[in-house]
């Protein structure tokens, strides 16, 4: 979609670091980190947030997890322990409208979240 952010990194117009990449999904490091390990999974295709998910994305969200799951294997905190976050609207402090999951890890974490 034109002017989204996350759509200019998944076409290689904004410079990112990639860690993961197929036809269909992108994993990329967060510019503004919150962990030691803070990736980015998204769909390539621009889908806005977890309330615009159609049945066709099936697919898409589970090869994002399945990404997330061998990413936290491959950075070292498959033992330790990670967390994988989706920020859905204003009270939850979504930033960008292109649907994206965090992969937090590498520290502890507070339940509940703040
Ligand atoms: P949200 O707050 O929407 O759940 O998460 C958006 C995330 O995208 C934030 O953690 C923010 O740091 C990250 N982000 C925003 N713009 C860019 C960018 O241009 N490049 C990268 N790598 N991350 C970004
Ligand atoms: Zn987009």
């Amino acid at each position: 979609m034109e002017g989204c952010i996350f759509c200019k990194i998944a076409n290689h117009e904004i410079p990112s670091r990639i860690v993961y990449e197929d036809d269909e999904i992108l994993a990329f490091r967060d510019v503004n980190p919150v962990a030691p390990v803070h990736i980015l999974v998204i769909p390539k295709r621009h889908i806005p947030g977890i309330t615009s998910l159609a049945e066709e994305d099936k697919d898409v969200v589970g090869s994002i997890l399945l990404a997330a799951g061998k990413l936290a294997q491959d950075e070292g905190i498959a033992e330790s322990g990670f967390r994988v976050v989706g920020n859905q609207g204003e009270n939850a402090g979504q930033s960008v409208p292109h649907l994206h999951f965090h992969v937090l890890g590498g520290r502890p974490m507070h339940w509940p979240p703040g």
